[in-house]
C-alpha cells in the first residue's frame, strides 16, 4: 500500500541526523572525497560540485577529469586536488561522486573499471546516469545503497517513460527496491526512494533553484556527507534538505537572479539556521 510508506521531510527531521566532530579532528577524518566528471565545455559542473562538497564540510576533495582540463580545477578551486588518467587507488576515498559534466563518449570503460574496484556506496548523477541507461549491464555492478540523483529526463532514460508524475514515483520505488539503490527523483518536491520501499518527499527549496548547475551542487553535498561517514540514507536526507534550504536562503536576497554559486554560498547559513 502506497500511502503508509510515504513521509515528509522537514527541518525537525534533519537536525538529529547530523554528526558531531570532536576538537581533535583533522582533515583526513573529515572525509576524503573523489569527484569524477567534467569535460571540455562542461568543467563548470565539476567546479560547482567540488566547491559544494568543500562548503558542506569535506576535509579533502580530489577532482578527476581528463588531463587537458586539470588547470581549470586548479585555478577555480585551489582547495581541491586534481587527478587524471586512471584512478589508481579508489579505495583510498571515503566517498565518490560521479557524473557532473562528464559526457558519455569513451567513459564507459573507466566507469566499468571503477565499479569493479570500488565497493562502498557512491553518488551517481548526470552523465553517469546516462551511461547506466545506455549500458544496462552496469546497473548490477553499482554498489548496494548507492545514491542516484536523476532529474526527470535522466530518470526517464534510465527507468522508462511514465504517463504522469504519480506513475513516475511508483516506478522510482520499484527501481529502488529491485536494485537496492537510493533514488533521488529531483524537481520541485524531490522524492527520495529507499531500498526498503519508504519514500520521502522533501519540503525545502523553491522555483528559483531551476537554474543551471543546481543539481551539481546537490551531488557535491550528498557526496560530502557520505565522505564524513553519514550512512547513505542520512547523507541523502541531509544533502537534499540542506540543498533546498540553501536555495531558499539565497533566493531571499537574489530572487530570480539566483545562480548555482549562490546556493553554495548559502550552505553556511543553513548550518547557522539548524544549530
Ligand atoms: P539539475 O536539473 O540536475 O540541475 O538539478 C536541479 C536541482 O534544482 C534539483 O536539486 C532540483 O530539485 C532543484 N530544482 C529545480 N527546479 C526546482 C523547483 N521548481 N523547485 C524546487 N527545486 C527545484
Ligand atoms: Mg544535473
Amino acid at each position: 500500500d502506497f500511502a503508509s510508506d510515504l513521509f515528509y521531510l522537514e527541518e525537525l527531521d534533519i537536525a538529529p541526523l547530523h554528526k558531531d566532530f570532536n576538537r581533535f579532528s583533522y582533515k583526513g577524518e573529515m572525509g576524503k572525497v573523489l569527484l569524477v566528471g567534467g569535460s571540455p565545455g562542461k568543467m563548470g559542473a565539476l567546479v560547482l560540485c567540488a566547491k559544494s562538497a568543500l562548503r558542506t564540510g569535506s576535509g579533502l576533495v580530489t577532482c578527476h577529469m581528463e588531463d587537458s582540463e586539470r588547470f581549470v580545477i586548479q585555478t577555480a578551486v585551489p582547495e581541491a586536488m586534481a587527478s587524471w588518467g586512471l584512478i589508481p587507488n579508489p579505495e583510498f576515498y571515503d566517498a565518490v561522486g560521479i557524473g557532473p559534466g562528464w559526457g558519455i563518449e569513451n567513459r564507459a570503460r573507466l566507469f566499468r573499471q571503477f565499479l569493479h574496484d570500488y565497493n562502498k556506496p557512491i553518488v551517481i548523477d548526470a552523465d553517469a546516469l546516462n551511461l547506466l541507461a545506455k549500458n544496462s549491464d552496469l546497473v548490477a555492478l553499482v554498489p548496494k545503497n548507492s545514491i542516484l540523483t536523476p532529474h526527470i529526463g535522466e530518470f526517464t532514460r534510465l527507468v522508462g517513460t511514465a504517463q504522469n508524475h504519480l506513475e513516475r514515483i511508483v516506478k522510482a520505488k520499484e527501481f529502488a527496491i529491485k536494485n537496492e539503490l537510493i533514488v533521488v527523483l529531483k524537481g520541485a518536491n524531490t522524492v527520495i526512494s529507499m531500498p526498503d520501499g519508504r519514500q520521502i518527499v522533501n519540503s525545502s527549496g523553491n522555483k528559483y533553484m531551476a537554474t543551471g548547475g543546481a543539481g551539481d551542487v546537490l551531488t557535491g553535498m550528498i557526496t560530502s556527507y557520505l565522505g564524513m561517514g553519514y550512512p547513505p540514507e542520512n547523507a541523502v536526507l541531509c544533502g537534499v534538505y540542506h540543498h533546498g534550504l540553501a536555495g531558499e536562503l539565497a533566493s531571499r536576497k537574489k530572487r530570480r537572479s539566483m545562480i548555482a554559486s549562490d546556493i553554495i554560498e548559502a550552505i553556511p547559513d543553513t548550518y547557522l539556521q539548524l544549530n
